[in-house]
């Protein structure tokens, strides 16, 4: 999979490209253990003010039909696209994102299935008060947010897809760690020490899970599960309705 980032700010992306286990994921695998040789995900930046036409290198312009703040211009994030994907063949295994907060709420089956049907996946990020729309048009790309709230910039949101993407590309996480995302968990984790104490009160690891029985492990596990999933889908709708 090649993610290419259009993006003013490389510089915010990049270190959380290049860290854990996006990074490792770009490194090439080798010896016998290797299960997925070459590198599982390649990630490339474009700068729109590179392919800017004016000696100043502008990349915005005041919207038409007045408002405030300005919009970015369609040129220079079309060459940047160009310099992208322009030359590739086989346009049906490439996918166009606008990061927007109006676009599409991205989640893992939009994830899952942009790791199966595509081989390069552009991330067009904003700036200011967003893109001229025309991007959209031509490109016929497709508008993506990562939430009812709206950020500075489309790069953190590009960062998201981008992670959570690579967690479904073949060979990323370990065979355990995929098997693990497959199953409803509360997230209920604890580790070493047994008793931990904080501010003079002892904080202990509820006992079924130093039992070592697992099914009643489990049992408590997808228990509290299920209580969370009602909790969080209750308050995504209160946040809906807050919306709209
Ligand atoms: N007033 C503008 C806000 C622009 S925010 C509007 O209504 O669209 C600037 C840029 O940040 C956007 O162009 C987009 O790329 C990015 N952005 C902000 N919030 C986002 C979100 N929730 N999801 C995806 N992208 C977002």
């Amino acid at each position: 999979m090649h993610f290419h980032v259009i993006t003013l700010f490389k510089e915010v992306c990049e270190p959380y490209t290049s860290s854990s286990i996006l990074g490792r994921a770009q490194k090439t695998e080798k010896g016998k253990g290797a299960k997925h040789r070459g590198k599982k995900i390649e990630v490339s930046y474009y700068n729109p003010r590179d392919y800017a036409k004016d000696k100043h290198h502008k990349v915005d312009n005041r919207p038409y039909g007045g408002g405030p703040g300005m919009v970015m211009m369609a040129e220079p994030i079309l060459k940047a696209w160009e310099k992208a994907v322009g030359r590739k063949k086989d346009a049906k295994k490439i996918k166009t994102l606008i990061m927007s907060p109006r676009g599409k709420k991205f989640d893992t089956k939009m994830a899952k299935g942009f790791a199966k049907k595509y081989e390069h996946i552009v991330l067009i990020s904003g700036r200011y008060e967003g893109i001229d729309s025309r991007v959209q048009k031509i490109l016929k790309a497709e508008e993506v947010s990562v939430g009812d709230y709206v950020l500075t910039g489309g790069e953190l949101p590009a960062l998201s897809i981008i992670d959570s993407v690579t967690r479904q590309v073949p060979g990323v996480l370990g065979t355990f760690e995929s098997l693990e995302e497959e199953r409803i968990s509360s997230g209920e984790m604890y580790t070493r020490p047994e008793v931990f104490e904080y501010k003079k009160k002892k904080h202990k690891v509820p006992s079924v899970f130093v039992g070592g029985n697992h099914a009643e492990i489990e049992k408590r596990k997808i228990g509290t599960a299920l209580v969370k999933e009602k909790q969080v889908s209750r308050a995504i709708t209160a946040g809906y309705k807050q919306c709209h």
